[in-house]
């Protein structure tokens, strides 16, 4: 199967600013940001989509909520950011290797649209 454009971006075929990896995820800018922070975190294993997740996922599924917070709390986002994960091409979706983005540094209107 061919590699998704995440696991490119992981095995270092194409470029990306890298804020921050470990044995899990990876967290990078996102290449078209759409507020001042936006940064995408992914996990390292392809997961096509949040619903396509299984209970062996919980472990992988937990540390990018908790490295979202960590990443948040050292870039000094004043605890205020917000996680999407857009699930399906309807939802939006463009890359089918799960992500979250983080997004801040500018009002997030509600409901996001
Ligand atoms: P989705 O639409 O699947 O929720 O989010 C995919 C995100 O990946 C988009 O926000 C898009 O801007 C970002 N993206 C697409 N291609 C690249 C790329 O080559 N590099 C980076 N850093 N982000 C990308």
């Amino acid at each position: 199967m061919s590699k998704t454009l995440f696991e490119k971006i992981i095995d270092r075929e194409i470029s990306a600013d890298i804020i921050f990896e470990d044995e899990l995820c990876i967290v990078i800018k996102d290449i078209s940001p759409q507020a001042p922070t936006h940064l995408l975190i992914i996990p390292k294993k392809v997961i096509p989509k949040l619903s396509d997740s299984t209970e062996d996922d919980k472990q992988i599924l937990g540390h990018l909520m908790l490295v979202a917070g960590k990443i948040a709390d050292q870039l000094g986002l004043d605890e205020t950011f917000r996680l999407v994960i857009n699930n399906g091409a309807k939802a939006g979706q463009s890359v089918f290797h799960l992500h979250l983005h983080l997004l801040s540094g500018r009002p997030l209107n509600w409901p996001p649209g």
